[in-house]
């Protein structure tokens, strides 16, 4: 630019460059925040502030006491800031020192506006091995120090771990940022991703970066020795969050190891399509199963609940130990509602000390870590009786900090306020210096109001009134019409509208004695501030160990609640490839359906006899229901918590598949019948013998013919070569002739009666396969004209009874006729069945 740019302007170009281009640069301005350019275009329209110009400059600013929540707006933006801060005290005449001292992005933001209390916020980094085979991830809450990383194969299933974790932003190393599959996960994850230097990526580097960080000489205590692409993740996210973000990461002090295979398998579709933490299909509310299993009380248990979703368990021993602890709380409900009572009291544990350790927080956040603290003993209390390998492990995690609790309920005010540097945050008391400092405070004032009423009385004027300002200090103002009358040592400072402002020399002594008292007090408060928020950070491993133990005690007591409160069992766990399911509900829909009742229905799945069932029923009958409500329970059983069911039998999973619904994803590109099959085939290619798989409607979006044609192969595959157990629900009825080929097939259908042309869903389950669509009912239910109705009946009997033309077309040209339909005989199998017999007697 020009040799004529003033050196501020020269300074803010300067910084400008060291950041990354896409973040915005807050500029400290005196009391604002100013951007200035395209940062101003771009940060106006976003925050509806006045874009100004200067010398033909765009610019916009934003009040710096408010920046908070124009940071935060930014953030959901999905924008990077670089905040500049003046590093010195302004002096006249000279340019201030600015630096860039922090980037906030949407995967490091700290800011409670931001963050959602029972959810994670991730940054994640990528890297890509050779080949592309093979890629590193990692991922770093900075608002809690959780950290995690691991190695996963080819972009599908990079694309499984990220919507597990749904990280905020997504850093990859600078140079591997172009081709196509990145290109693909950009726009799978809908997330930031922002490119960092490729060398802190590289294998040593980046491991060396990560040892150094964890003070440690080898990554196989954290189960990342054999994960190399894992570690080079971990590495480089260290480094862009502590280097290019200029982030503290002291309370990030232990890493985990992402092992795929320990969890149950959910690609990213069956997560979606079963509704696990967000629901598919908008305005169903929280319909979801995380809403409907979700008892925390506080925010750590919940996020843990969140993750615990996402990553169903393998370990069937860690499940009982799950299960045991639930058990104990579905039956001890005293014990248990007083341990939820404690943990109700506990704040935000981790987040707590995860902002005090980071240079953040306030006093007001160190009396809530006092107050969080001072409920652990009664915790572990609540849980002295129990004999339970694992919450005995639990309550030892536990570790109170009588000591922290004793100093800071010593040294603090009942309610301190928010700012730091204000003083009024420590208590009487607790240091003589502060006494005496806050007393030559108030001697002083009390001083001041002595004065004001000597002069007064001196110069006959009953208004007068000393006062303070930022400008001028303490002064004597008198109104106008007095101002005739004040004595000859008064001198005048300044003259407003009302009022005339003197001072005198004894004033402005007293006001260097208060000010000065004042000054220190609230220096003397700010440091005492930083020691005590040091002797919180000095326990930062046992604080954050304690709210792991808390969280996980959170969700499983709550538990224990909900398996009581809607009649839960405990799933038997067995190692044989099975589902055995009696009575059981749609753990979700059970819970929203006010007033009517849930019909429970048996479930039967295994290997041997019953490998592949195909479901059959009119629309609306509860096939889609019925078959999510399988895999949901399979799940939970994986999850180590009860189960909506009279019993259930639940064998050793590999995987979840479903492929639900018509999922049209036209902002892709992607009709009906191509998202279907491309999520058919995902099926086909990778389930085994241990994989439950439930499909809906195979084959919707094409003709009849080839739909049929698709879903007979697809069963066929999935029964002889996949040999999943799978659910089957499709109107294709011609399907249910595949049970007589293999035994191991067998026909289920939704009950159905008919009671004057009309339909009536019965819920139930029963063996065999209807006959019969009802389209043209379910039709008319849906409101369709009744000539419309009528009409359709007449086609669908030309259909039927195949009354074809000359050419052997079906009449359907001809003018409609006002027979009657003769109602054929639909039940077969279904009169067998014992609640239909009942029904329809
Ligand atoms: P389909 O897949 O056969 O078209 P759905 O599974 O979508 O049918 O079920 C339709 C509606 O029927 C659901 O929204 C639900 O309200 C109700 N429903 C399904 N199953 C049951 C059940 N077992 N008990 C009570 N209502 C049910």
């Amino acid at each position: 630019m020009s040799s004529a740019e003033t050196p501020m302007m020269q300074q803010y170009r300067a910084l400008k460059s060291q950041i990354p281009k896409d973040a915005l640069l807050f500029f400290r301005l005196g009391d604002f925040y100013e951007l200035f350019f395209d940062d101003a275009k771009i940060g106006s329209e976003i925050l509806d502030l006045t874009l100004t110009q200067r010398n033909g400059m765009p610019m916009c600013g934003l009040p710096f006491h408010a920046a908070e929540a124009y940071i935060a707006r930014i953030i959901k933006a999905g924008r990077r800031i670089a905040i500049c801060d003046q590093v010195e005290a302004p002096k006249p005449g000279q340019l201030v020192r600015r630096e860039v001292t922090q980037i906030i992005s949407p995967g490091s933001v700290l800011d409670g506006n931001v963050l959602a209390a029972k959810r994670n916020n991730y940054c994640a980094a990528l890297v890509r091995g050779l080949g592309g085979k093979k890629h590193g991830l990692a991922c770093l809450d900075l608002s809690t120090g959780e950290f995690q990383a691991g190695e996963a194969g080819g972009v599908d299933d990079v694309l499984d771990w990220l919507l597990r974790l749904d990280p905020s932003e997504i850093v990859i190393p600078s140079g591997q940022g172009q081709d196509d599959d990145w290109a693909e996960l950009r726009k799978e994850s809908n997330r930031l991703f922002v490119s960092h230097e490729g060398w802190a990526f590289e294998g040593e580097t980046a491991k060396a970066a990560l040892l150094e960080h964890l003070k440690t000489h080898s990554l196989d205590g954290f189960g990342l020795g054999c994960a190399p692409l894992g570690a080079a993740a971990a590495g480089g996210l260290i480094h862009y969050l502590a280097v290019e973000l200029r982030r503290n990461l002291g309370h990030v002090r232990r890493i985990t190891a992402f092992q795929r295979a320990e969890y149950l398998g959910l690609d990213p579709v069956t997560q979606r399509n079963l509704d696990l933490v967000e629901t598919s299909r908008e305005a169903s509310g929280d319909a979801t199963l995380l809403g409907a299993i979700d008892r925390t009380v506080t925010s750590g248990g919940g996020r843990l609940l969140r993750r615990w979703l996402l990553h169903p368990l393998r370990d069937r021993d860690a499940l009982r130990q799950r299960l045991g602890a639930v058990g104990w709380w579905k039956e001890g409900e005293p014990a248990r509602e007083q341990l939820r009572g404690h943990l109700r009291d506990i704040r935000d544990l981790e987040r707590l000390i995860g902002r005090l350790s980071q240079g953040g927080g306030n006093a007001r956040d160190l009396a809530a870590l006092k107050l969080s603290l001072s409920k652990l003993p009664a915790v572990r209390a609540a849980l002295a009786g129990i004999d339970l390998p694992r919450v005995a492990a639990l309550r030892d995690e536990i570790v109170p900090q009588d000591d922290l609790v004793a100093l800071l309920g010593d040294a603090l005010v009942e309610e301190p306020p928010i700012p730091i540097k204000e003083g009024g945050m420590i208590r009487p008391g607790y240091r003589a210096d502060l006494d005496e400092l806050l007393a030559a405070g108030t001697e002083g004032k009390e001083w001041l109001a002595r004065l004001q009423q000597r002069e007064i009385e001196r110069t006959g004027i009953k208004t007068l009134k000393i006062r303070f300002n930022q400008v001028f200090g303490y002064y004597l103002e008198v109104s106008h019409s007095q101002a005739a009358n004040v004595p000859a040592d008064y001198h005048r400072k300044q003259t407003t509208a009302n009022a005339e402002r003197f001072i005198t020399p004894e004033l402005k002594e007293m006001e260097g004695k208060i000010l000065g008292a004042e000054e220190r007090s609230r220096q003397l408060e700010y440091e005492i501030f930083l020691s005590l928020r040091q002797e919180a950070v000095a326990r930062l491993d046992a604080i954050q160990q304690t709210a792991r133990a808390l969280s996980e005690l959170d969700i499983l007591a709550g538990w224990g609640a909900l398996a009581q409160e809607r009649d839960y069992v405990r799933p038997e766990l067995t190692d044989e490839v099975e589902i055995e399911i009696e009575e059981g509900r749609h753990p979700v829909l059970e819970q929203r359906m006010l007033g009517e009742r849930f019909i429970p229905n048996d479930a039967t799945l295994n290997t041997a006899a019953q490998r592949l069932t195909i479901l059959t029923g009119p629309n609306m009958a509860g096939k889609s229901t019925y078959i999510r409500q399988v895999a949901l329970i399979a799940l939970m059983a994986h999850l180590g918590t009860y189960v909506p069911a009279a019993r259930a039998r639940i064998g050793a999973l590999d995987r979840i598949f479903t492929r639900v619904g018509a999922n049209d994803d036209l902002s892709r590109g992607q009709s009906t019948f191509m998202v279907e099959m491309n999520e058919t085939a995902n099926i086909l290619h990778h389930a085994t013998d241990r994989s439950l798989v439930i499909l809906d409607e195979i084959g919707r979006g094409t003709s009849t013919f080839d739909g049929l044609s698709i879903a007979w192969a697809v069963a066929e595959h999935l029964h002889d070569q996949a040999r999943a157990l799978t659910l089957f629900a499709t109107h294709y009825h011609e399907l249910t002739e595949l049970a007589l080929s293999r035994p191991s097939i067998q026909n289920a259908c939704v009950a159905v009666r008919e009671w004057n042309d009309e339909v009536i869903f019965l819920r139930k389950i029963i063996p065999g396969g209807a006959d019969k669509s009802y389209g043209i009912q379910v039709a008319r239910l849906a409101g369709l004209p009744p000539s419309v109705v009528e009409r359709a009946k007449e086609v669908l009997r030309i259909l039927e009874e195949e009354q074809l033309d000359e050419s052997g077309k079906p009449r359907l040209s001809q003018p409609p006729k006002n027979g009657k339909n003769p109602s054929k005989k639909i039940v077969k199998e279904w009169s067998q069945f014992d609640l239909f017999k009942q029904e329809a007697s």
